[in-house]
């Protein structure tokens, strides 16, 4: 898996399928958000979509 540089979501593309922004295979743990409007994290992350997040990426 991959993670957006700039979103943060984890994919299997080189691109990323939201923002359209490169996606890094040099990411560090994962956040899983179901709810983005419920989750204090999603919230300060800037996550607006359910889905896998990377914690940090490189
Ligand atoms: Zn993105």
């Amino acid at each position: 898996m991959k993670a957006c540089r700039k979103c943060h979501i984890l994919t299997t593309r080189s691109t990323c399928p939201y923002c359209g922004e490169a996606t890094s295979e040099h990411w560090q743990g994962y956040l899983i958000v179901l709810d983005p409007n419920n989750s204090e994290i999603a919230k300060k992350m800037g996550i607006k979509m359910p889905g896998k997040y990377a914690l940090k990426v490189r």
